[in-house]
């Protein structure tokens, strides 16, 4: 799902003129600010419908896709299994998708705001489900993880990165699971795609171009021919993509990953028309993994620079975001300056010492 904003980006003076076309930061917005009210769909490219589902927080909305694909649409993404989200696809139903079969359900990446109503769609038009594997399995394995505390590595993992003893307590009581709370069953089965291949959707022909850094095998689909690219959330043009390290493999290195991603992804057209899953469609693919690579690059340094003096994970947060860190962001804030400690690390610039359970990080 997630992601934060770690630094605010003033709206363009143009924004308030919703459907005017306009260009910031490198980058040009053909449709404005204008999205898809409730139940709307939106002809984005020929063949290729945009909707928006609610998301509640910050994100407020992630974007889908409806692809025309021979005698029905295949669907990009499915949002999270909340009511909200089940009326806005009724109203697409019932309004601009009457009477059309589903034949896909595409899902670039686990998150619970791509994959939550996975399936429940399989299941209302018998449709395949189609995923990359380790995206299909990491979801399967979080809904089938619930217990009603979580696991001592979990508490030692916060207590690690500075965590309070209070506000540990307070993430135990909440119990381990709750992923599942947000996403229907799984299918215990899918269509894998793997990175390169190319699927004949409707008149055009979509390669998959897989991503790393903010989950493992991110799907993006790009059709070089008719210009346009599914971007999920491997490129958005607002805020950066939550790049976390998690307890499941801590000694991993998701920004590198990501980096490297930002680098695999300058290889495609620089005019492809990005549809991203939060925020409005773009122009201006370098421009925009351009920043994204110097903005990380640079909060590595500054990062760097503040670990003159011993510091765990969350005395880095001031270094990394641009807001105050409350406790409703705490894991992703925590998740996301692991992730940088771990690239110093594996880059040979910082060590850690571990004392009396808590990782303090200090200049290699
Ligand atoms: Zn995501």
């Amino acid at each position: 799902m997630p992601t934060t904003s770690s630094a605010a980006e003033p709206a363009s003076p143009d924004a308030a003129l919703a459907d005017v076309p306009y260009s910031h930061k490198g980058l040009s917005y053909p449709l404005g600010r204008r999205g898809p009210e409730p139940g709307e769909l939106i002809e984005i490219a020929p063949g290729i419908g945009w909707a928006r589902l609610p998301v509640p927080g910050s994100l407020k909305h992630i974007n889908v896709w409806a692809i025309e694909d021979g005698d029905g649409v295949a669907l990009v993404d499915t949002g999270l299994d909340i009511a909200p989200s089940r009326e806005a696809w009724e109203a697409l139903f019932a309004g601009p998708l009457t009477g059309r079969i589903v034949t896909r359900i595409i899902v670039t990446h686990f998150h619970p705001d791509h994959i939550g109503l996975a399936g429940w769609l399989t299941d209302r038009f018998g449709a395949a489900l189609w995923m990359t594997r380790e995206e299909w399995l990491f979801a399967r394995m979080l809904t089938s993880d619930i217990r009603d505390a979580p696991p001592p590595e979990a508490i030692a993992w916060w207590r690690a990165a500075g965590w309070s003893e209070e506000r540990i307590e307070a993430e135990q009581a909440k119990g381990w699971g709750r992923f599942a709370s947000v996403v229907s069953p799984v299918p215990v089965s899918f269509v894998r795609m793997r990175d390169g291949d190319a699927l004949e959707i409707g008149g055009r022909t979509w390669r998959v171009v897989v991503g790393s850094g903010h989950c493992p095998e991110h799907a993006c689909l790009v059709d070089e021919a008719g210009g346009v690219m599914i971007a999920g959330d491997q490129v958005l043009p607002r805020i950066t993509s939550n790049v976390s390290l998690s307890l499941s493999e801590p000694m991993a290195d998701p920004l590198g990953d990501w980096l490297a991603s930002i680098e695999k992804l300058r290889t495609l057209p620089a005019d492809l028309l990005v549809l991203p899953s939060h925020g409005e469609p773009f122009t201006g693919l370098h421009a925009r993994l351009d920043t994204l690579r110097d903005g990380h690059l640079g909060r590595l340094d500054a990062l760097h620079a503040h670990l003159a003096e011993p510091r765990r994970a969350v005395d880095c947060f001031p270094i990394l975001f641009g807001r105050a860190i409350d406790d409703s962001i705490l894991g992703l804030a925590t998740g996301e300056a692991m992730a940088h400690l771990r690239r110093l690390e594996v880059e040979g610039r910082a060590r850690r010492e571990l004392r009396d359970g808590v990782a303090w990080f200090g200049i290699a």
